[in-house]
């Protein structure tokens, strides 16, 4: 029978970073992965990274030269949905080999003691005679073990696996993502008929198509990429309208294509409970304005590193309330901004093409300066004067009939309904207990905010 402090499930970007900070602080860290480790990271070809992310988590800096690296850009660019007034975020991305990049972090993880076991799958939660968990029963080449730990991590992924073999009443949602709650994503990685002229040196996104074009692996290349809820085939279509309306480089042969889903909603509310932790996409934690959720996972696992550290010292067993600081803090941090954002874009995006020209042209919704301000903080950092702005704007936009009134009603009751989202995520409950009540509040905002899915679902249909 083996014995670890913390046993890690999933070996990507989000449980390879948690294992560092748990083995830097002396705690024997197991990390199982169901796949061989070359495999890890393969179903995405290139990634994108927050450059500053570096300097955040200290994981050590990759450039020109590493075979990890495929390229960076200091700034990104986003147009309408005619092509039009395109606009600056000066915030600074780094483009990866995702498989290469997870390779990276596990050698610089086992420099702090982590252990990397492969080909080893999470088979189910092994209980103490308390009903708590205490190990977990894994599975590999050589058949079934038993091993015991304070601590079971959940990174496994979008599926979830881990979180869904919860029992009901173990306190933590344990039912898979549907369909409404991710967005399907596909990469096309087309060579360029004229590279010299066409190669793209940073990303350029069209917010509304939820389409962009960016930089790939392929000197000669580039990536389009398109994410939408409910399904590919939906994706499809809305890539045929974005790929009728814009032009876009010519092409050689026909394109590669890689496939995957995200989250696309809330995190799920309690992320903590008696010997478990959930991070990264098994607990739906992305970035609502991207879809993308490695850097936005390393901030829980940040916050995550030093309650955990607090709840496991001296050998104490890590209970629900013990970690609940874990929810506290996130909820009212990253959690409050994401759960902004979600409900604010909700009515954002529900506008004609036309409106959205109109929009990017004089800076509703769409301002150079919110947006890069949205990515250094992950949040909605508006200042009064440019929310004034914006109020200014929609006046004129309605007097003058460019955008209609329900249009107009829809972003205003958004940013309404966002804001009391994030209220109630600000006064997350410090104790459990108060977290029934909290819960239903909170599924009652989100009803009323709707999601990205039911804007998509009505243009779909009409
Ligand atoms: C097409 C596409 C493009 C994207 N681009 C970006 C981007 O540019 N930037 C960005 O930040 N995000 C991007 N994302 C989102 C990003 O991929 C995820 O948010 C992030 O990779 C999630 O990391 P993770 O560690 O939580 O999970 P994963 O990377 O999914 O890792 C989970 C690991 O758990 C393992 N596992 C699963 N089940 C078991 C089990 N039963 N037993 C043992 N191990 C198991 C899996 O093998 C896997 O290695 C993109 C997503 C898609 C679909």
């Amino acid at each position: 029978m083996r014995e670890f402090d913390i046993v890690i499930i999933g070996a990507a970007t989000a449980g390879s970073f948690f294992a560092k900070l748990m083995a830097e602080k002396g705690f024997s860290t197991l990390v199982i992965d169901a796949l061989p480790e070359k495999e890890i990271g393969k179903r995405l070809t290139v990634f994108h990274v927050d450059s500053v992310y570096f300097d955040k988590t200290g994981i050590p800096r990759l450039g020109e030269g590493d075979p990890e690296f495929i390229t960076s850009f200091e700034y990104s660019m986003c147009e309408s949905a005619y092509g039009h007034y395109p606009k600056k975020t000066l915030y600074p991305f780094t483009v990866f080999n995702l498989e290469r990049f997870n390779h990276h972090l596990h050698s610089w993880s086992k420099r702090f003691g982590v252990q990397y076991e492969f080909n080893t799958s999470f088979k189910e939660f092994i209980f103490n005679d308390e009903k708590k968990i205490c190990g977990v029963k894994i599975q590999n080449e050589e058949g079934e073990e038993e091993i015991y730990c304070r601590l079971v991590v959940d990174c496994s992924g979008i599926n979830a696996p881990v979180r869904c073999a919860l029992p009901d009443d173990y306190g933590i949602e344990n039912t898979p993502l549907s369909p409404r709650d991710m967005f399907y994503v596909i990469l096309r990685y087309v060579k360029l008929e004229d590279p010299i002229r066409e190669k793209p040196n940073t990303s350029t996104a069209y917010p509304y198509y939820k389409t962009w074009i960016a930089p790939s692996d392929d000197p000669e290349g580039a990536v389009i990429g398109i994410g939408a809820n409910l399904s590919y085939e939906y994706a499809e279509s809305v890539y045929k309208d974005f790929e009728n309306t814009i032009r876009l480089p010519k092409i050689v042969g026909e394109p590669r294509i890689e496939k995957g889903t995200t989250p696309y909603r809330h995190a799920i509310y309690s992320l903590v409970s008696d010997g478990f932790l959930c991070i990264g996409d098994s607990a739906a934690i992305t970035k609502p304005y991207s879809g993308e959720g490695v850097t936005a996972s390393w901030n829980l696992c940040m916050i995550a590193a030093d309650v955990v550290e607090n709840a496991m010292k001296d050998g104490k067993y890590p209970t629900k309330d013990a970690l609940w600081p874990i929810n506290v803090k996130y909820s009212r941090t990253q959690g409050a901004n994401f759960a902004e954002i979600m409900a604010t874009l909700v009515g954002a995006i529900d506008a004609t093409k036309d409106e959205n020209e109109y929009e990017f042209k004089h800076n509703i919704v769409f301002d150079e300066a919110v947006m890069t301000q949205m990515n250094y903080a992950f949040a909605n950092k508006m200042t009064i004067r440019q929310m004034l702005y914006l109020v200014n704007q929609i006046i004129d936009a309605r007097a003058n009939g460019s955008i209609r009134k329900s249009t107009i009603s829809n972003i205003i009751k958004s940013l309404l309904k966002a804001s009391k989202l994030k209220k109630h995520y600000k006064s997350f409950p410090k104790k459990a207990k108060k977290f029934e009540k909290w819960c239903i509040k909170a599924d009652e905002l989100w009803k009323d905010a709707g999601c990205m899915a039911d804007i998509i679902e009505k243009s779909f249909k009409g």
